[in-house]
């Protein structure tokens, strides 16, 4: 299984060998969540959580319950 390095804590991370450009993985040291940049060698980089805006449709569902109540 080919390995890369943590960019927050240096450690190894396993990436799996099917993993592509633009894939997630999490780092089991330190549990940042990585995207990974490079594949030859493997890279990896923190992936910002500021890219996280999924958290919108979080909130439409909340606000859709509360019409039951
Ligand atoms: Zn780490």
């Amino acid at each position: 299984m080919p390995t890369s390095v943590c960019p927050e804590c240096e450690e190894e991370v396993y990436v799996d060998s099917e993993m592509e450009q633009g894939d997630q993985v999490s780092c089991d040291e330190c549990h940042s969540s990585l995207v990974v940049v490079g594949l030859d060698p493997i890279e990896l980089d923190l992936r910002e959580e500021s890219d996280d805006y999924s958290d919108d449709e979080d909130y439409e569902s909340q606000d859709y319950e509360g019409d039951r109540f």
